[in-house]
């Protein structure tokens, strides 16, 4: 049996080998979306699936999607299109899995649906073991349905904890099926400290044994993203510098001894943007359109916003924003912290963002604190972050980790100037202004007084104002396009085992 499909072939024109692609996660854009996780879902499988046959070696990729059917996305796609029910073991009663289909940009998406699924109301829930079944189920039921439709995979690619299970699942409960001989398993990382915390005791009920061996701690042989990294052909960090930092004791979550006996299998790949949906020439939720060579416009972008939260209108003042979720991961107490002490220059800050109730009281109190600088608007709202990304002339973002980190991409794409913690893809995506052709402001201790002076550093070369045009024109001309990641995606699926035929 050949998985690869050959198409009939004539001396003129080599077969097209067509790799098969399951792409397993919790997040795809529009869909469903926290973080960057739901932008790489929505955007990469696409720019795989454009990629010409002549750049693989006569080869194409043929990717489907497999994702939860979210509660929320009920609502969204009513008329999807029902495929197969069967039935995921346990040790108790088997729980029944509902799958249907939809399409996203030309690509099938596969909806998971179950108890597991439907008793959480949202994406994530803060209740771990809820959490641990439903992604569990998922996982599993992800390898279940491969098998039910005869969809014989090349590449199985998992992405953090939620799909990590699918990985080990195939590797021991579905060792011995053939549906899964020599499948090649990638995972992403875009969050390693999200191991999966708690669901030791949902990973017996689903009939997952341990790891074996001393290779992981024994804390950590029940943890879905642990198992996931013990049999993954390859872990994709999502940039080359996180892929360096997982393997130290800062970053690795306690798992440094274990990823440096995989780290032959680590890669670091930097993620994309999807450059169409993120273009402030066509952006139809931002005022006014602007481009690098048509810049005049983005003024009033800034001059709307300030209107629109009733901040003063006078021209020569920093507009600063954060856009992100508020987890001490992203440094909003740094920045809380910094903002005091920057309190004699001239600047207005508008955050949007949710998370940890104490930072969003603390962002609370900061407005408090400045009511005729600060607006903290503490909800999701993709819409108003697009206009600040058009508007604000700088972006903060003084993460503790960033693994890849998506929103200085776009920032830089629309012309807002990243002020950046040097870390993880962070520091290969920002050159700092203080060496030639720089696009941003970096700094490196995870302190206010690091951040208050990258800042300071920041607001000083604002007031150049044609220095500062030029900064925004270098950051604007950066190409962060999909293309040339995806095509290392798609050479390792061509590469590695999965490549070859079955
Ligand atoms: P992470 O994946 O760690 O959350 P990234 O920078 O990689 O961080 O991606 C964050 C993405 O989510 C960006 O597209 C950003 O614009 C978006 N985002 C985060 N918080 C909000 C929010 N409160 N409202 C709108 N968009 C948000």
């Amino acid at each position: 049996m050949s998985a690869l499909s050959q198409n009939p072939s004539t001396e003129e024109t080599p077969p097209t080998r067509i790799l098969k692609v399951a792409f397993v996660l919790s997040e795809v854009d529009p869909l469903a979306k926290v973080g960057g996780l739901g932008d790489v879902g929505g955007a990469l499988p696409a720019a795989l699936a454009r990629i010409p046959p002549e750049q693989l070696g006569g080869a194409r990729l043929d990717i489907r999607l497999i994702l939860p059917f979210h509660v929320p996305l009920k609502e969204k796609l009513k008329t999807a299109k029902p495929v197969v029910s069967f039935q995921v073991p346990t040790t108790g009663r088997p729980v029944k899995a509902h799958v249907f289909e939809t399409i996203l940009d030309g690509l099938p998406v596969y909806l998971i649906d179950g108890a597991p699924v439907s008793k959480l109301p949202d994406i994530y829930g803060n209740d771990p073991l809820q959490m641990a079944e439903k992604f569990t189920f998922f996982s599993l039921a992800a390898l279940h349905l491969i098998k039910k439709i005869n969809w014989e995979i090349n590449v199985l690619h998992a992405h953090d904890w939620h799909s990590a299970l699918s990985l080990y699942g195939m590797e021991t409960l579905f060792q011995k099926d053939p549906a899964f001989r020599n499948v090649l398993k990638i995972l992403s990382i875009h969050n390693l400290p999200f191991l999966g915390e708690k669901s030791s005791q949902i990973l017996q009920q689903y009939l997952l044994p341990p790891a074996d061996g001393e290779i992981l701690s024994e804390w950590a042989r029940l943890l879905p993203l642990p198992l996931g990294m013990l049999v993954a052909d390859r872990i994709i960090a999502v940039s080359p510098t996180y892929a360096q930092e997982i393997l130290t004791p800062e970053f690795s979550s306690g798992l440094e001894e274990f990823l440096r006996t995989r780290s032959n299998h680590i890669t670091g790949i930097l993620n994309g943007i999807d450059i169409e949906r993120w273009n402030p020439a066509s952006d139809a939720l931002i005022p006014h359109l602007f481009s690098s060579d048509n810049l005049a416009p983005r003024s009033q972008n800034r001059q709307s916003l300030l209107e629109e939260f009733g901040l003063s209108r006078q021209v020569g003042i920093p507009l600063l924003t954060f856009i992100g979720r508020l987890d001490y991961q992203k440094g909003m107490d740094l920045l809380l912290k910094a903002l005091p002490r920057l309190a004699q220059h001239p600047w207005q800050f508008i955050l949007l963002g949710a998370g940890n109730p104490d930072l969003e009281q603390a962002c609370r109190v900061l407005e408090e604190r400045f009511p005729s600088r600060v607006r903290a608007v503490l909800r999701y709202d993709a819409q108003l972050a697009r206009r600040l990304y058009a508007g604000a002339d700088m972006l903060l973002m003084p993460s503790r980790y960033e693994p890849c980190g998506l929103a200085q991409m776009i920032a830089m794409r629309y012309g807002c100037i990243p002020i950046a913690r040097a870390t993880g893809g962070l520091k290969d995506t920002i050159q700092d202004t203080r060496l030639s052709a720089g696009t941003g402001f970096l700094f490196k201790k995870a302190s206010s007084a690091a951040l208050s002076a990258a800042m300071t550093a920041a607001l000083q070369y604002f007031k150049d104002q044609t220095a500062w045009e030029a900064l925004q024109y270098r950051c604007m001309k950066q190409d962060f396009s999909w293309e040339k990641s995806a095509l290392e995606y798609a050479k390792i699926y061509l590469n590695d085992k999965g490549g070859t035929e079955r």
